[in-house]
């Protein structure tokens, strides 16, 4: 199973490397560096699909984009926690003297999850299980030391600053312009699509684990009060989610699909906003193409959780390369950052409710980022058939919309698929390529890597009657339309079904 997941994972990262997805680590030229990649051009036109889909999302549910300093001083981020809580545990080999995350090491080799292991635990389970060094195969040293990920910087000629671990704190700190924006009336809701940085010890996963990567994090400002009676609830009741909450994990293997409504009875979620917030972290992953039976909601045990969450459940992604991926954390994280950062800043950080008292709001984060979905697309849409490799990506999300193709390069045919193509371009505003080179069977396959939706090839017949022929990406199969009935159908076929 390991073995198979392994050669997976090699042909996939080579074949986004080959085909312009994601290259890296970056810079190559100079031996690269782990943790560090280059989005290739159909990679980026992916990411700003996905992202653009989070926008999509966000906006239908009235939560606005805001974009803060990637870069704060120190006091920001001992206020926050993260200076001294903000760390990976780390083991040495005792020859090599190289680094390893513990619960990493572990989490590669078993099926368990670690990274809530108390640091004996991880040192016994290593010892247990005989565990190696991966380099060069020697025992471990048997303690613990705790690394920071924070990368630091200075700012000017001696403030000491930080790169943001996450978006989330810096997307607190304006609470006092939030409230007069939205003219006082709690709750409100924002989020931040922007980079992150993590100082990993030995980044191995390709973009699921940087040391630079792109977040999206939504924040829910609202009263404790507001969470019972949360209305937007209303409408989302009878949806119905893949849980696995965490009195099951031991006795089920596998998530429940469960109605919203029931859960809360059962009371696997706490209050109505926070089912809300569950189901949207749901909406966003199943808009952006990630299929439904890949996904699974899974709640966080008692130790697991972070030092300032009330609740927290993950949405976990199934991938070939790497089994099942934590790609977004949704937390209850109470009143902790606003209190927090009102003591170190001094400032108050309250609103009023309707009944005239100053409150401290509470914050539910639906915290993810760009980067995991945009590889777990690739990783499950990624097939090779019979005759053919192929990229299944949604057709909305597809890079390039449409390829358009002369048969041959004479008697005006590659004018008339270079008009196609700009009309594509300029009047429907897709993303259309031309291509003449190679026979057509060579130029679909090209088109199938890059997981193209549909392609148009203009021929003789086109001469005679206005035509060309259409073909669909996945089914194959080829109709004849006229070219003034291009920009109706592609569209349709592209978005189709789609609200
Ligand atoms: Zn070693």
């Amino acid at each position: 199973m390991a073995q198979s997941r392994k050669i997976f994972q090699e042909q996939l990262i080579s074949f986004m490397q080959q085909k312009g997805f994601i290259w890296g680590p970056e810079p190559e030229i100079y031996g690269g560096l782990a943790g560090f990649y280059t989005y290739a051009p159909l990679g980026k036109r992916l990411k700003n699909n996905v992202e653009n889909k989070i926008r999509d999302v966000f906006r239908k549910n009235d939560i606005w984009e805001v974009e803060c300093p990637t870069i704060m001083q120190k006091e920001v981020w001992k206020a926050s926690g993260h200076l001294e809580g903000f760390t990976d545990p780390l083991i040495e080999c005792s020859k090599c003297k190289g680094s390893f995350r513990a619960d990493k090491l572990i989490e590669e080799k078993h099926d368990v999850v670690a990274d809530a292991f108390s640091d004996k635990k991880l040192l016994d389970f290593i010892e247990d299980k005989k565990i190696k060094c991966p380099t060069c195969g020697s025992p471990f040293n048997k303690e613990i030391k705790k690394h920071n990920l924070m990368m630091k910087t200075t700012i000017g000629t001696g403030i000491e600053a930080y790169n943001r671990p996450e978006t989330a704190t810096t997307t607190y700190l304006p609470f006092i312009r939030y409230v007069d924006y939205f003219r006082k009336k709690i709750p409100f809701g924002v989020f931040q699509i922007g980079k992150a940085y993590r100082n990993e010890i030995s980044p191995r996963q390709h973009v699921l684990r940087m040391r630079e990567f792109t977040q999206a994090e939504g924040q829910i400002f609202l009263f404790p009060e507001q969470k019972k009676e949360w209305q937007k609830y209303e409408k989302i009741k009878d949806n119905t989610l893949p849980l696995w909450p965490y009195q099951m994990q031991e006795a089920e293997k596998d998530p429940k699909d469960t109605k919203i409504e029931d859960a809360l009875k059962k009371g696997h979620f706490k209050n109505k906003a926070y089912a809300w917030s569950i189901n949207l972290a749901y909406t966003l992953f199943t808009e952006m193409g990630i299929p439904k039976e890949n996904i699974r909601l899974r709640q966080h045990t008692l130790n697991e959780r972070a030092f300032y969450a009330d609740d927290a459940w993950d949405l976990e992604i199934k991938t070939n390369s790497f089994g099942w991926v934590e790609c977004c954390g949704i937390h209850d994280r109470t009143d902790y950052d606003l209190k927090q950062h009102a003591k170190a800043s001094g400032k108050t950080l309250e609103a009023l409710d309707e009944n005239n008292k100053k409150i401290v709001p509470n914050i539910i984060e639906i915290a993810f980022g760009t980067d995991r979905p945009v590889f777990a697309l690739l990783d499950i849409d990624y097939r090779k058939e019979e005759d053919r490799t192929i990229l299944k990506l949604p057709k909305d999300m597809a890079p390039i919309n449409v390829a358009v193709f002369p048969l041959v390069k004479k008697e005006g045919l590659d004018t008339i698929a270079q008009e196609i193509t700009d009309s594509l371009t300029e009047n429907s505003n897709l993303v259309a390529v031309y291509d003449g080179s190679g026979s057509v069977g060579r130029r679909y396959a090209r088109m199938d890597e890059k997981g193209t939706p549909i392609c148009i090839t203009v021929d003789f017949d086109t001469l005679k009657d206005n035509t060309v022929t259409l073909r669909d990406r996945d089914s194959q199969k080829q109709v004849r339309i006229k070219i003034k009935d291009i920009d109706r159908t592609v569209k349709e076929m592209l978005f189709e079904g789609k609200k």
